[in-house]
Formats: C-alpha cells, structure tokens, sequence
C-alpha cells in the first residue's frame, strides 16, 4: 500500500478525523505531523464520540502504530489529559501504539500564557486564537527557544536548559506584559506532573518510521486544518502558525525523504470558518443559522459557532492545488438534504472584475461571492451507501464540484458514522 496523506482543502474542520478514521484499516502507521491543540478531530466510531485534539485519529486501530512526529507542538500537559480521556473510555494507549518523537519541541506552560496575554493587548483586533500556545510555540521553536521531548532523558541538562529559557522568557512576561514572572519550582512541578506522564511513549520515531518504510508498512500523514490556514499559502496572518499541507508531511513526520504517492483532501459540501478573517462566500442571518444548524457547526475545541457559507469553488480549487491533492472526500452532503436551492459560490468579484484565481490575502476584503443555484434533492440520504442510489440532484451538485476543482471525488460521506461513505 502507498504512502498517503490525508489533509484539509479550505479552512479547515472538514471532517478529516472520520476520514483518517476510516482510512487507517489500510494502513499500518498513521503520522500527525504539524499543529497541536489548537483543533479537533471528530471521530465517531463503536468506541464512542471522541474529540480528539493531538492524537491521531489511528488511535482507535488495533495493530495500527501512531506516531507524534517532530512537527507537532507538543503540549505534555493536555496530551495527557487527552490520553486519559480515551483510555478512560477503553482504548488502550502503550508505548506499542503510540510513539512521541524525541525531536518533537514542547509547548511550555508560558506558551499559553503568551497567547492569552496577547489576545487581551490585541482586543478588538485580535485574531482569534484558540489560546492553546500555538503561536507563541511555533515562534519559539524556530527561535530555538524551547525544549526537545527528548531532553526529559536528561534532567540535569533539562533544568538548566529551563532555567535559561525561564529568564528570558520571564522578561517578556513581565517587561512587556506586565504578568507573573515564571519560578523553576513550577516548572519542576509541570516536569513531574505532565511531562513524566508522557515519557514512556518517547522514542527516536524516525528511526522507527525508517524501518517501517524499509519493510513495506503503509504510512497515513494526518493534517490539521486546511490549506487556507497554511502559514505560506494561507489567508495571513488569519493562518495558522505552521505548514498545513500534504508537502510538509515527510519533514514534520520524521521521514524527510518520504515520497507521498496519495493525497487526499478533504472538503465540506459547503463552508465553514472559525474565528476572524476575510470569508468571502459567508453567509449571514436566518440562511446562515439554518445551514449551521443542520451541519452542527460548533467548534470542537472551543464551541464556538463556526461562519458558514456555500461551497467556495475560487478557494477550494486553490486548495486542491496547494496540496496537490490526488482524490477527494466530499463530506456532510446530507446536511445540505434540506435546502429547495443549493447555492455555491462560482468566482469572485474583484474590483468589478470576475475572477477564479484565489488572491493575495489583503485583496479578499474587496472579493465578493458570485453565487449560482442549484436544484436540491430535499430528502434524507444519511442511509444511502452506494452511488447509483443517490438522487439525480445529489449525483449532479458531486459532480459539478468534481469538475469544477479539477480532481476526482473518491469518497462522498454523507452521515458521521464510520459506514455512512459512498465510495465511488
Ligand atoms: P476535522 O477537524 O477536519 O476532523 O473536522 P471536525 O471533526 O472538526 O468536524 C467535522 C464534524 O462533522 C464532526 O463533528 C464529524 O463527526 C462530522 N462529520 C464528518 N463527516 C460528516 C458527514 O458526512 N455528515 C455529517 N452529518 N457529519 C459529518
């Protein structure tokens, strides 16, 4: 089996946890690569409802390994918390199936700090983080000012590391926030309480993954978020704080030289966006409510409502391109069952001009949506598991958007539930 990645098209929160979910029966090895804490997978599955935030959705697998690679940001603190959680509901979590890379850098208690204490400086013109750390991480590791999972091994070289990093993080802290400085107490204490907790599990993962490679193992690459929130080729600085997409996988996964033979993007039959940000084809008042309700659309990790709108072709054929995505899953079609007419979003209108190209980040606040209408199928097709059974409407708006983003739609799911997939 080739190697695949499974990633995000638009902004995110497409529903890539169900589709690793499903995927990772073919797969020997699952690999989060990028992000941490800051989104949630969903997956839904004979186990029960889980919100997963840095696990991989492998997880629930027998025989499958997951992997933490190098890329992630490693928050000892809420994996653990995590950890519990699906263990606590009967899934077991051993050194075996679970493997933390040592080169993974961790997200230091001050990190979340950090994000809050700007969030309140920025106010009103705050973008919207979840004030999981992230940002103040990334920024940190490529300042090289944080601590790899792997220097737990060495607590005499550890505490002297923290203790150079908590003096000059305690200058921020305080010069510039005005905040409680940090003491090494507690961060002997966040060492022995959290970190502890996870060291079993840490290992040299690329030297794992070499071998896994070398044998013949299928390796699955699970983003988080989408193309949009991509640091380089997303919707700056509305982005998220790393690299999103499918290329980044071999260097955020420990397997730098990994060719990646499947890409699978993942995209919402219409669109959603969390936080702040240009969204072009939002919809607003009782439409909006309508399709929020249907689609349950609450952010996983913060409950935050999450902006909707219809299917944005401009911007999800930018992101099919971006991540060179190979086939498609098209989720939540059943949630548009109960619209008359189906809009989607077609081009833009930028400065009276049409345009298909997704622009530069600043010009989206002048983009407008050119919407189109299609007929819907207005009945439940949560049940239906074969193509052919689809109603016509439902068949056509597939394909429509299969040719309009120019790849191939593979999967159309159609309920949460592991079974509720057309494979095409
Ligand atoms: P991810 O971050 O990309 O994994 O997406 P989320 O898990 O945040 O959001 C996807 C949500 O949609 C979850 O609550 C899923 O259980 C749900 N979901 C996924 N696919 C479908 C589908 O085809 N239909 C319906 N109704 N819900 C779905």
């Amino acid at each position: 089996m080739a190697n695949c990645a499974i990633v995000g098209i638009n902004w995110g929160d497409e529903g890539k946890g169900r589709m690793v979910d499903l995927m990772t029966k073919d797969y020997d090895v699952v690999v989060r690569f990028q992000g941490g804490g800051n989104a949630g997978h969903t997956v839904i599955n004979e186990k029960g409802k889980f919100a997963l935030h840095l696990l991989p959705s492998g997880i629930f697998r027998e025989g499958v390994v997951n992997i933490l690679g190098n890329g992630v940001a490693l928050d000892p603190e809420n994996l653990w918390i995590e950890m519990k959680d699906v263990m606590e509901k009967g899934v077991e979590l051993t050194p075996e199936n679970l493997k933390i890379s040592d080169r993974a850098s961790l997200l230091l208690p001050w990190h979340r700090d950090l994000d809050e204490l700007e969030e309140q400086r920025l106010a009103d013109k705050k973008y919207g983080s979840t004030k999981q750390g992230i940002a103040p991480f990334y920024s940190d590791k490529y300042q090289k000012k944080t601590i790899l999972a792997g220097e737990l091994f060495y607590p005499e070289e550890l505490k002297a590391h923290l203790a150079d990093l908590m003096e000059w993080k305690n200058l921020t802290l305080t010069k510039v926030y005005g905040a409680k400085p940090y003491t090494m107490e507690m961060l002997e204490k966040w060492v022995e309480t959290s970190c502890k907790k996870i060291l079993p599990y840490i290992c040299d993962t690329g030297a794992f993954l070499k071998k896994a490679q070398e044998s013949g193992k299928s390796i699955l690459f699970e983003a988080q978020l989408g193309s949009l929130r991509d640091l380089d080729y997303g919707i700056y600085p509305y982005t998220t704080s790393s690299n999103t997409t499918a290329a980044y996988a071999p260097i955020g996964s420990g397997l730098p030289g990994a060719k990646i033979d499947r890409v699978v993007g993942v995209v919402k039959a219409y669109s959603t966006c969390v936080g702040e940000g240009p969204f072009v084809c939002e919809m607003f008042g009782d439409e909006a409510e309508e399709l929020r309700k249907s689609g349950f659309e609450y952010g996983a990790k913060t409950g935050r409502p999450r902006r909707v709108g219809p299917i944005d072709i401009v911007a999800t054929r930018y992101g099919v391109e971006v991540q060179a995505a190979t086939a498609i899953a098209l989720t939540k079609l059943d949630v548009l069952s109960y619209m008359r007419k189906i809009p989607v979003c077609m081009h833009y209108e930028l400065n009276g001009e049409i345009i298909d190209r997704f622009p530069f980040p600043a010009a989206l606040n002048y983009a407008k949506p050119v919407i189109e209408y299609f007929d819907g199928w207005n009945c439940d097709i949560s049940g239906i598991r074969r193509w052919e059974d689809l109603p016509r409407e439902a068949k056509d708006y597939v394909c429509f958007v299969e040719k309009a983003i120019g790849c191939p739609i593979q999967y159309v799911s159609v309920g949460p539930e592991r079974d509720s997939i057309i494979i095409r």
